[in-house]
């Protein structure tokens, strides 16, 4: 696909981008390069005040960055107002807490008679970074704040859809301070990624998309021995307990499947449902999703939006027929959403069964699974019937016993009474099918670093 804004509620095509050509991808190396040399023997105090003034230069452009994400991907403006918000409090975290994260570590030796042992902790050079659409803002932030914390400088590869963000933020870092090669969107190609990952100034590739795309940047980073980090779909489960406040949870469960438009790889995608309570949950989760209003993400009222394009939503319809066709019951909900615009009718599926392929599929859009299970156990091993291994919550009134719970689920995060959530100062990654390594915090800090010992003896 050539990098392109589309607008998906209106479909009409705002503006194209040439793809980097090959002298432009050389020239973007070897600059990323020169400011890595520059930018990795500042301290982490001289570093931090260009993410400061990034965290500060988003929020005073909240509602224009967010104008640019509604437009290219059609997500609902307040929530594009919230990822932004989201974006400036991850720079912020880095400011108060590289320097900690980041100190040399004297490590504990059995006989200090034989000298000191340290480890420190020192950037690798030139990262790439391939970034989906869904959270256009807020998947930059994870990966570039903690990176030039770290003191690496980065390259971005951004989704075909989302040009004008990627631009954006390129511009707001070099506002913010950031000298020119520290942060650099190039609209690369599928094709031209080896090209990238051969060079040996560059260092690793941090990925986040799907399933496909990660094995095949996997592969070729491993082709040329470098690190990769991965964080794919995930299909979380949202498992509901017999004894959980059910309105509370209802509410929860209609916001985790739908926010995003159900474009998120850690929307509560699979309802397992105690079968005690599993009839009034339906029905009231039912009365849920059709009270939400779709229409222009633009227009405050709207509280459901088109997916991020019509292939997205023809995509999902065609994942719906397939269930259908293996047995599953489709319930279409609410008010007809409008003909304008890549919109998908909210859909419930219920009697979907292990043999039906939608079981173990992702649905990227308003999507929701209603799994009937026998009792706790019966829901952790539905939970754990997964190729994913992402997020997913569970609900109960009895919180240490939830928490006991949790730790039988395979996934890299669980939340109790709570849909998985985002947060600046929570880790993100799973395990599985999901892919491998974290962002944000320590975890995400430390992916691309050398982790190096120092030995006095
Ligand atoms: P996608 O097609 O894999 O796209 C993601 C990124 O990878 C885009 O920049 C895309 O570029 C690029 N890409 C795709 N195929 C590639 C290939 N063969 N070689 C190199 N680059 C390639 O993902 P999507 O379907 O748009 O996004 C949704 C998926 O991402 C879902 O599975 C979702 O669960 C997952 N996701 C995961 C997380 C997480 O943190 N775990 C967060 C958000 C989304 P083009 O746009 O140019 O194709």
């Amino acid at each position: 696909m050539p990098f392109s804004t589309i607008n998906p509620y209106t479909g009409e095509t705002v503006k194209t981008f040439a793809d980097a050509t090959d002298s432009e991808i050389a020239a973007a190396i070897t600059r990323a390069d020169e400011t890595f040399k520059q930018w990795r023997v500042l301290s982490i105090t001289d570093r931090v005040p260009v993410l400061q003034k990034a965290a500060d230069i988003l929020r005073e452009r909240k509602t224009a960055f967010a104008k640019i994400i509604t437009l290219e991907m059609g997500k609902i403006l307040a929530e594009a107002e919230a990822e932004v918000e989201l974006s400036a409090a991850i720079f912020e975290y880095y400011v108060n807490n590289a320097g900690k994260l980041l100190a040399d570590e004297p490590l504990p030796v059995t006989n200090p008679a034989e000298g000191k042992a340290v480890l420190v902790h020192q950037p690798l050079g030139v990262i790439l970074a391939i970034e989906p659409w869904n959270f256009p803002f807020y998947q930059i932030a994870r990966i570039l704040a903690p990176q030039l914390a770290a003191g690496n400088t980065l390259l971005l590869k951004h989704a075909s859809n989302v040009p004008q963000c990627a631009e954006a933020f390129q511009q707001l870092m070099l506002d913010a301070g950031l000298p020119a090669g520290g942060f650099t969107n190039l609209f690369l190609p599928h094709n031209k990624i080896e090209d990238v990952l051969k060079d040996p100034r560059v260092h690793g590739v941090a990925l986040t998309g799907s399933e496909k795309a990660g094995a095949s940047v996997a592969q070729t980073a491993a082709k040329y021995l470098k690190k990769s980090t991965l964080e794919l779909g995930g299909t979380d489960a949202f498992v509901v307990l017999a004894d959980a406040e059910l309105d509370k949870t209802v509410k929860w469960a209609v916001f985790g499947r739908h926010w995003n438009a159900g474009q998120v790889c850690v929307s509560s995608k699979r309802m397992i449902i105690n079968e005690k309570i599993y009839d009034t949950f339906l029905e009231k989760y039912t009365a849920g999703v059709a009270a939400l209003k779709a229409g222009d993400p633009m227009d405050s009222s709207t509280q459901l939006a088109p997916l991020s394009s019509q292939r997205a939503a023809d995509s999902v319809r065609k994942q719906i027929e397939n269930a259908v066709k293996h047995g599953a019951i489709a319930t279409e909900v609410g008010e007809k959403v409008p003909q304008q615009g890549a919109f998908v009718q909210p859909t419930i599926l219920t009697n979907v069964t292990p043999d039906n392929p939608a079981w173990y599929e992702e649905f990227f859009g308003p999507v929701s699974m209603i799994i009937k299970a026998r009792d706790d156990e019966d829901a952790v091993r539905i939970a754990n019937d997964s190729h994913f291994g992402l997020g997913g919550s569970i609900f109960t009134a009895d919180t240490r016993y939830g928490y006991a719970l949790a730790k039988k689920i395979t996934t890299g995060m669980v939340f109790i009474n709570h849909p998985t959530m985002v947060k600046a100062d929570l880790p993100f990654g799973g395990v599985k099918r999901s892919g491998y390594g974290r962002e944000l915090l320590g975890l995400g800090l430390k992916e691309f670093v050398n982790h190096k010992l120092i030995d006095v003896v």
